[in-house]
């Protein structure tokens, strides 16, 4: 038994022809966060700290759909969300309708810690940022150029797809534009384990682009898209609405609970049979410091490494 860590990038339809301005810097945050994370855990910090740690930095780049490369609602407003768990105390925290708060996983670990509430959104969270002093910036720091394009994209496809006509070719050809891979990917998370089991997860989001104003995905939603206890810590990404009906995480960690599977049955079993086929992926761990990364989407960004020095990093199903 060793410590164990993996971290995701968010799992879509990514295809295999994703230009390298988009793939590279994004392989580089991963290594650089995965480094990040391997180094926290050698230097005996608590996966809690170290998952945040790690998420923190996946907020701060841009290339990812966290903080501040979130992407924008359908009025072209930002609506981050973010959630923590550490495994053995059950203690989690919360939050949603971020539109300030630069590293929304900070925040929910404070209503982990400094309030009786596990999940706090909108108005209310912002003030307890403020409350809290965590660090605050305009709202238009976090509408970046790249998602006002994707937004514009993904509005014109949107109606294509409402007006239930068949597109026209340069419909068409406008919706591959938004299928590129950056259209509902890029939402990150990471599970770590140390050597004595203790578990934590976070997963932190912008969402999809062109969501309506209000809309909470699986992201925040413990048992969701985020959950931890004694045997395994769990951050999925994709399609919310489906992770949410399949209580994703939550059933990995019930099917070692109650059936005695192991990680990679548990989660395969959730991934292939109960999450439907082009929408969900995820990263965990278990107290035994295995890991494991499974999706039933394209692709998933993702890195892993385990004390016994096996490393992972990719992007499409390895061969
Ligand atoms: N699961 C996120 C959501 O539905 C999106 C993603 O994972 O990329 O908000």
């Amino acid at each position: 038994m060793g410590w164990a860590i993996a971290l995701h990038g968010g799992a879509g339809d990514i295809p295999v022809t994703l230009p390298p301005e988009r793939r590279v810097p994004r392989e580089a945050t991963l290594r650089r966060c995965l480094d990040i994370g391997v180094a926290a855990l050698q230097s005996k910090h608590s996966p809690l700290d170290v998952v945040e740690l790690v998420v923190r930095e996946l907020e701060n780049c841009p290339h990812f759909n966290a903080g501040r490369g979130s992407v924008l609602t359908s009025d072209g407003t930002v609506e981050m969300e973010a959630c923590i768990m550490d495994g053995k105390t059950k203690k989690c925290g919360a939050v949603s309708g971020l539109t300030t708060v630069v590293n929304p996983i900070s925040l929910s670990r404070l209503v982990m810690e400094k309030t009786p509430h596990i999940y706090l959104a909108f108005d209310g969270a912002e003030a307890f940022a403020k409350e809290q002093g965590v660090e605050t910036l305009d709202r238009s720091h976090f509408i970046t150029s790249e998602n006002i394009e994707r937004l514009k994209q993904a509005k014109e496809a949107n109606r294509v797809q409402l007006d239930y006509t068949l597109p026209t070719p340069k419909e068409q050809a406008k919706e591959t534009i938004v299928a590129d891979g950056d259209s509902q990917i890029g939402t990150v998370g990471c599970v770590a384990v140390d050597s004595d089991g203790n578990l934590a997860t976070a997963t932190s989001t912008g969402g999809f682009v062109n969501k309506m104003v209000g809309r909470i995905g699986d992201t925040p939603i413990i048992g969701a898209g985020t959950y931890a206890n004694s045997l395994c810590a769990v951050s999925a990404t994709g399609k919310g609405e489906a992770i949410m009906r399949a209580t994703v995480a939550r059933d990995v960690a019930a099917l070692m609970e109650y059936k005695g599977l192991s990680l990679k049955e548990a989660t395969a079993y959730v991934i292939e049979e109960c999450a439907p086929k082009g929408t969900a992926g995820l990263v965990a761990v278990s107290a035994k410091g295995e890991v494991t990364m499974q999706f039933n989407t394209t692709g998933m960004f993702r890195a892993c490494a385990t004390e016994d020095g096996y490393s992972e990093m990719g992007i499409w199903p390895s061969v």
